[in-house]
């Protein structure tokens, strides 16, 4: 019997879980999939989570994704390849042999050295994160009785724009559940750039703003972050006072390429082939990969089928295709039944934005699972997880309502 073909595929996010899902429908690959987490992490949705909602609307279990699948899952941070001997290496010593590799590794949270930033603010890129800047708030306002002076979210990109646009509503509703008197609450939006979502056009931002002034948030642009401590943010060396400090302005990519001699475009992402091949044998896809429309799922999602695609041609002998970017929908939330939905020059938003996000996410989670796991993982959307007895106590009881 001849030895199968190993593929292993490093990083079970978008990308990487797409990839591998696509090879293991081929039984004469050998199909590994490493990952330092044992879930994808949904992270459209995780702002939801960080609001509210629950646990199970922003992560997909991989033993859900992969049931009936034919492949190896295991876990596991990589942490160095061996071009010659085709092995990567994790930090707890496990030794995985490829024959083709597949790095999707996602990026980090970058703070550009500001000074406290690390220690003092708050973040949503894990369930980690989404559950501690939750239960701070519940914490916080059941031990002082009254919410903070200033809630501040830094980057006015979309998950900035997302969680500002969601805090005030949620703030209300925590305070309202702890029995605390209606306070108005000052959400404000930190912004380096001049406006807001600076990557998108100022139509874009100026529907934003419009939209965040009515929801009660406070906007600064031009204002640059100099440091954080225990009580204060300062601007430009000004302080707000503050203790619930959320950052969401910045990422950079995984530091593994770095650290294993990958040829890094001038975007600090990794210079991919037409085949998304950084070197022969390794592919790279999702947010790693300089691509135009890199940074966003379903780049990522596309990346992944791509990649298997081609590889199992490439197997067969057959001709191997070029990668086809493809612009993609950004919708953005904003708020209880509000989004923006931004298509090369075509921007909506309103009510029906909001349904198209919706749909969108139903499409993303169909994309990973069958349809019966996709409406039951779109439908936790309408549930809560809550750690707080308090909260709890006041669902519980029919007076609430
Ligand atoms: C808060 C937030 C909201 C977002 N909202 C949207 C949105 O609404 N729409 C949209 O299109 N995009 C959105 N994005 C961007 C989108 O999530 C990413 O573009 C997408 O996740 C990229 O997929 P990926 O497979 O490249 O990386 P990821 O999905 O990040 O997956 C990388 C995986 O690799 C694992 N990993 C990392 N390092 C290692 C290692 N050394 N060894 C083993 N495993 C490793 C990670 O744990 C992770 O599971 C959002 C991102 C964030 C952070």
């Amino acid at each position: 019997m001849s030895k199968k073909h190993k593929v292993l595929v490093v990083g079970g996010g978008f990308g990487g879980v797409k990839a591998a899902q696509e090879l293991s429908k081929d039984y004469t690959l050998e199909v590994t999939l490493l990952s330092d987490d044992s879930e994808l992490r949904y992270y459209p949705t995780l702002f939801h989570t960080a609001t509210g909602g629950s646990r199970a609307n922003s992560s997909i279990p991989f033993t859900t994704i992969f049931e009936g699948y034919n492949l190896t899952i295991k876990k596991g941070l990589a942490t160095s390849l061996d071009r010659h001997n085709k092995t990567i290496t994790t930090k707890d010593d496990q030794v995985f042999k490829y024959d083709t590799l597949i790095l999707a590794l996602g990026v980090v949270t970058n703070y550009f050295n500001i000074d406290g930033m690390k220690e003092y603010s708050y973040s949503i890129k894990s369930q980690r994160e989404a559950s501690e800047l939750k239960r701070h708030i519940h914490k916080q306002l059941s031990q002082t009785h009254r919410p903070d002076p200033n809630y501040i979210v830094i980057g006015a990109g979309p998950t900035g724009i997302e969680l500002a646009g969601t805090l005030p509503e949620y703030i209300g509703h925590v305070m309202k559940r702890h029995g605390l008197q209606p306070r108005k609450v000052h959400v404000d939006l930190v912004e380096a750039a001049p406006r807001l979502m600076p990557s998108s056009t100022p139509q874009v931002s100026r529907i934003l703003t419009r939209r965040m002034k009515r929801l009660g948030v406070k906007i600064y642009c031009n204002s640059t972050v100099t440091g954080i401590d225990a009580n204060n943010l300062k601007i430009e060396g000004k302080p707000i006072r503050s203790h619930t400090v959320i950052w969401t302005a910045g990422v950079t990519n995984n530091p593994f390429f770095k650290n294993n001699n990958f040829v890094i475009s001038q975007h600090g992402k990794v210079a991919v082939n037409v085949y998304l091949q950084a070197e022969d044998n390794i592919y790279v896809l999702g947010d790693n990969a300089n691509t135009p429309y890199s940074g966003l799922a379903q780049t990522a999602l596309l990346d992944g089928k791509f990649v298997a695609d081609n590889l199992k041609r490439h197997l067969r002998n057959k001709t191997m295709k070029s990668y086809k970017a493809m612009l993609p929908v950004s919708i953005v939330p904003a708020g209880k039944h509000w989004a923006i939905v931004i298509w090369g020059g075509i921007v909506m938003s309103g009510w029906l934005g909001w349904l198209l996000r919706e749909a969108a996410d139903f499409v993303g989670f169909r994309d990973l699972e069958s349809w019966p796991k996709a409406s039951k993982q779109f439908l936790s959307e309408f549930t809560q997880d809550n750690e707080c007895v308090a909260c709890n106590r006041a669902i519980e009881n029919p007076l609430y309502w």
